[in-house]
């Protein structure tokens, strides 16, 4: 198992390497595969030795080798955290196959959507919809008889955003009710504690800008889908336990 987790941390470093670069590029427009990454600033062009996941920025001590301009630490954190969650997602799924899959597709577009999010203020199709049809297309390879119920679960969750959508006939910023969509196809019914994780510390971090800057401060609104993440995350590992201890202590 020890070996696993190594193997997986190791494959989540090197996917958060590309996931740097779709984070970058994406929002612009940009191929995601060619040409080789160059530092923006002198146009320098990032050698195999200077893309080494997190030790290259250490190395490098956060600058471009060439001109001396500042890489962004926002690239060695996206791979320690994408290789982070990597191996959460084996360790923590280690004897369901099927979760472990459905975790690691999950956490991968977390990540960029979180970082996309914050800088951007959107979430792009071009990540929820390919992470649907892994999801779906993992479920039913991997766990045939629970997909039913992760279809359910996603139709709940982000259906009532689409219906407004359509009554209103307006289209509407429907990311973050996309993302809920993956989070149900990925979670099953753990995207309710999801989803109040969510809103609880959304509204914290709400009510706390707004009393350090005002009440015109809810005008630049926090983007809502790091916290989104952020529930899928913690939902991912307990929140079936949640739903479970819910049903047997509160209800039951
Ligand atoms: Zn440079």
């Amino acid at each position: 198992m020890f070996a696993a987790i190594v193997f997986a941390a190791i494959t989540g470093l090197v996917i958060g390497s590309f996931l740097n670069v779709v984070i970058h590029r994406l929002p612009l427009g940009e191929s995601v595969v060619t040409p080789r990454s160059r530092c923006p600033h002198c146009g320098h062009e990032i050698t195999a030795i200077e893309n080494v996941p997190v030790l290259s920025w250490l190395f490098l001590r956060g600058k471009c080798r060439e001109c001396k301009a500042p890489i962004s630490p926002r690239y060695p954190l996206v791979e320690l955290g994408t290789g982070i969650l990597w191996a959460a997602v084996v360790a923590g799924a280690w004897d369901d196959g099927a979760r472990i899959a459905l975790g690691l597709i999950l956490v991968t577009a977390l990540v960029p959507i979180t970082a996309i999010d914050l800088e951007h203020r959107r979430i792009p199709n071009v990540i929820t919809g390919p992470t649907a049809i892994a999801l779906i297309v993992a479920g039913l390879a991997l766990d045939l008889s629970g997909e039913p119920t992760r279809l359910m679960w996603a139709v709940i969750v982000a259906g009532p955003f689409f219906a407004l959508a359509l009554i209103m006939s307006r289209s509407m910023g429907l990311g973050d009710a996309k993302l809920m969509g993956v989070m149900g196809l990925a979670l099953g019914r753990a995207v309710i504690p999801a989803l109040f994780i969510a809103f609880f510390a959304g509204t914290l971090v709400g009510l706390w800008i707004m009393s350090r800057h005002g009440r015109q401060s809810r005008k630049t609104a926090v983007p809502f889908g790091p916290f989104l993440a952020l529930g899928a995350l913690i939902a991912f590992f307990v929140g079936d336990d949640i739903v479970q201890w819910y049903l047997d202590d509160v209800i039951g």
